[in-house]
């Protein structure tokens, strides 16, 4: 009843083809990472009722479906037709789950292109939390980070980083309650795929996930921070400082020569007042580098009085690079100067230091394993150069 009759053009699949392009939308038509208002314009081309929609988004998202074929609700003759014209695309795992504690689990996945990125699953009691990647490598060039030695080679889509949510939950069998994105790249450099993945994950045709179960981890792009201040999503912002002094700060985040820290806090406690939410500082302590009395007492000085949070982590040390973590009475001596200074701070457990959980580092091992083995310049770690 009140169906819209189907339109079933004499030329069959290529008059669907024709009627999507007509309606603006590229053919095969990618279904995860679309929002319903997309999906429904799709199944309004083909002549197919507003619900339909729904229906596919369902299937994807919250059941997972790795094809059209699954989808039994639907007419036999509709699916056939939403094989020919749409893909549904799925990150296949490059690398057996690697874990060595209950809590962590890391995985590397292979996108289409060929192209790696890094998902971290870490288990509480009830509940899990995934780190996910935005970008395949980073152009930060943070000095003590791993994603960024290999440079930028592409942006992921809403669907791509969504997928890796899926795919941990699949693999795992744990649902996963909160989302942190904090893996490879730089979210707010890739700012409107992260932000529909952020809205995708609460629909509730998706997963329905509350926005305060969702961090965005930036390493301080001001404007980012300012645009997401104003998109009225009460996610919680972590803001990677590691430095409390701009020239300490600058030498360690090449992005600091482009803000100073009063430019930095300044972007953050306006996020903290239109969103409610306290911020979080990141703050990696590096032995003999940022994690000495002088650091304790000046970052106590910055953020005093803020609606903030300092986690503190013991810098997961990189093959590449010089720095070691500090030793762990440097980091309780930090944090308890920290309090006594009225600046709530925590330290983060060091997870999965054995299994390659620093940033960029599983698919740089990998990288590298391809490169001796005389791989290729080995898909994983192209250099941005040439593209
Ligand atoms: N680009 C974003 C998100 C990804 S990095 C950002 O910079 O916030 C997630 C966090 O891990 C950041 O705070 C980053 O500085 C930190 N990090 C990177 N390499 C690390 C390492 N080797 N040990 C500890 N923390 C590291």
């Amino acid at each position: 009843m009140g169906r819209i009759m189907k339109s079933t053009p004499k030329n069959g699949q290529s008059g669907d083809a024709a009627a999507i392009s007509a309606a603006g939308l590229s053919v095969p038509v990618e279904f995860k990472g679309l929002f319903l208002d997309e999906a429904e314009k799709v199944l309004a081309a083909l002549g197919e009722p507003r619900y339909r929609a729904r229906q596919v988004l369902e299937w994807i998202y919250r059941r997972d479906a790795p094809s059209f074929s699954e989808m039994s609700n639907l007419p036999a003759e509709l699916r056939s037709r939403l094989t020919v014209i749409g893909r549904i695309l799925r990150l296949a795992p490059a690398t057996k789950n690697v874990s060595t504690s209950d809590e962590t689990t890391k995985f590397l996945f292979r996108l289409r292109d060929g192209e790696a990125v890094e998902t971290v699953l870490i288990r509480y009691r009830q509940w899990a939390s995934a780190c996910v990647s935005t970008q395949v490598g980073c152009r930060m060039g943070c000095s003590f980070c791993a994603s960024t030695i290999g440079g930028f080679v592409r942006q992921l889509t809403a669907g791509e980083i969504l997928d890796q949510v899926l795919r941990v939950q699949a693999l795992t069998g744990q649902a996963v309650g909160r989302v942190v994105v904090m893996g490879t790249g730089e979210p707010l450099e890739n700012y409107d795929a992260t932000i529909k993945f952020v809205r995708l994950l609460h629909e509730p045709y998706s997963l329905g996930l509350g926005y305060r179960h969702i961090t965005i981890s930036t390493s301080g792009l001001v404007p980012g921070i300012q645009r997401l201040a104003a998109e009225g999503l009460p996610v919680t912002l972590a803001v990677s400082l590691h430095a409390p002094r701009d020239e300490l700060r600058r030498q360690l985040m090449p992005v600091a020569k482009r803000w100073d820290l009063e430019e930095l806090v300044g972007a953050a406690d306006a996020y903290g007042e239109a969103t409610g939410r306290r911020v979080t500082y990141e703050y990696t302590l590096i032995d003999g580098v940022n994690d000495g009395r002088r650091e304790a007492r000046e970052l106590a000085d910055l953020l005093a009085g803020h609606l903030a949070h300092v986690n503190l982590i013991p810098l997961n040390p990189v093959a590449e690079r010089a720095f070691r973590p500090s030793p762990g009475a440097a980091v309780r001596e930090f944090q308890q100067s920290l309090e006594r200074k009225g600046v709530a701070a925590t330290v983060r457990r060091e997870m999965g230091a054995d299994i390659n959980a620093a940033c960029g580092q599983l698919r740089r091992a990998r990288a590298k394993e391809g490169a001796a083995r005389g791989e290729g310049a080995g898909r994983t770690d192209r250099p941005v150069k040439g593209r």
